[in-house]
């Protein structure tokens, strides 16, 4: 479940069954303000709702009084070793400070930024990371490495409730995917404050982004998770939001922005639907709404497992099918599907329904139909699959039916407001 206690940093709550904010973290010189603030700005409008800067000198700190003043969304000062620039982190407004109570020079340093912190009302992200576990842990981290880890952070917790600071979220992090998932799953049980989520290091955007989905969308669809950083090796820091608000999106956790489903294609393809699906997805980034679009290579199997999208296509080979809400809209030349779409999409969004010219629907059912009875017998991935599912519902099939409705994340959806 979802931490029990909430933090807010600035004005944005975190665990207590908030929403699973997004967060990343600028990759520039944080005292360059011009480049900082540009990339802050990028970030928000991907959707990040918290952004964090490293602060390594005394100049990153003193520039996150500009920073927090300009930025639309809270600042979080990245420290590590000094905890004199945590204090003037604090001084300078950030909206949190991310520091690992482990390296930053004993208790009597930890306990100074604590009391500012508590003064000042700043939340604090404590943590332990995998390379850096106290010494005494290092022989159960060398038998049992997820145990080591979970003690690290329990300790850490311990250390900051006896200084009367329990203003923080917690965090676990290693590169290592299974151990990051089994800390988590103890930690959870075993303390109530809210959850950073992440995987070091994890890689390139397609790695990365694979192994933060693997990683944190496991741990989110069992409830354990309150704000998640997807790490990628990128200068552009959207590029992370992007991949964080698809993984909630796919959990069904939040809703942002359109959502693109497309056939996988096979043998029976018959156009480009490689660069058609690129384009689609290309031009969906500039909508807000959460309009959900199907692309199917084909016909075939008529509208089928898309009919719950708002708007799809089923391509063929010199013409294909608009289809809005499970329904023919028309028939348009294979070269003009793509614009079409969007217009339709677009006029549907201004008028607020989807308008129907009942002769040009008639006219691509009929199309639709045509192309359904000339392929009535191919058995396509799609129909397999539906004749497997009336199998198991007239119990012709010991198989187990896939209750699509039984969300492991429902109770905690939402819309981002
Ligand atoms: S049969 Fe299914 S997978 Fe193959 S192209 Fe048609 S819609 Fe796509």
């Amino acid at each position: 479940m979802a931490s029990k206690r909430q933090i807010f940093v600035g004005s944005l709550p975190i665990g207590g069954g908030a929403p699973v904010a997004v967060q990343t973290m600028t990759k520039t010189e944080t005292a360059n303000l011009t480049a900082t603030m540009d990339q802050i700005r990028k970030v928000a409008d991907a959707g990040a709702d918290v952004v964090r800067c490293a602060v390594p000198r005394e100049q990153d700190a003193e520039a996150l009084r500009t920073i927090v003043a300009e930025s639309p969304i809270p600042v979080i000062a990245d420290i590590h070793f000094n905890h004199t620039l945590a204090l003037k982190a604090i001084e300078a407004g950030a909206n949190c400070i991310r520091l690992n109570p482990g390296n930053i020079g004993g208790r009597e340093k930890v306990a100074e930024v604590a009391e500012l912190a508590n003064r000042r009302n700043v939340p604090m992200r404590i943590g332990v990371n995998s390379g850096s576990l106290p010494k005494h842990l290092h022989e159960l981290e060398r038998e049992a490495p997820v145990e080591a880890l979970v003690a690290a952070a329990v300790e850490f917790v311990e250390l900051m409730e006896g200084l009367d600071f329990t203003n923080f979220k917690v965090s676990i992090k290693s590169t290592n995917v299974p151990y990051t998932i089994a800390a988590n799953r103890q930690l959870a049980e075993k303390i109530p404050y809210p959850l950073h989520l992440g995987i070091t290091e994890a890689g390139t955007k397609w790695s990365g982004a694979l192994k933060s989905a693997v990683g944190l969308g496991t741990l989110l669809a069992d409830g354990v998770g309150d704000t998640i950083r997807v790490s990628l090796s990128t200068f552009h820091a959207e590029e992370e939001v992007k991949v964080a608000w698809e993984i909630l999106k796919a959990l069904g956790l939040r809703e942002r922005g359109p959502v693109l489903i497309a056939c996988p294609t096979c043998g029976r393809l018959q156009f480009d639907m490689d660069s058609v699906v690129a384009e689609i997805e290309q031009r969906l980034e500039g909508y807000e709404e959460p309009v959900e679009v199907a692309v199917l290579g084909c016909a075939v199997n008529g509208i089928g497992e898309a009919s719950h999208a708002d708007f799809g296509i089923a391509g063929a080979k010199n013409e294909g099918l608009i289809f809005a809400g499970g329904k023919p809209l028309r028939k348009v030349p294979q070269a003009k599907l793509v614009d079409t779409l969007f217009e339709e999409i677009d006029k549907s969004l201004d008028r607020g329904t989807v308008e129907v010219d009942e002769a040009e629907a008639r006219e691509g059912a009929a199309w639709l139909a045509k192309i359904e009875e000339e392929n009535a017998g191919d058995l396509t991935p799609e129909k397999i699959a539906a004749m497997e599912k009336e199998a198991v519902e007239k119990g012709e099939s010991d198989r187990v039916l896939l209750d699509e409705e039984a969300s492991p994340t429902a109770g905690r959806r939402f819309t981002r407001a």
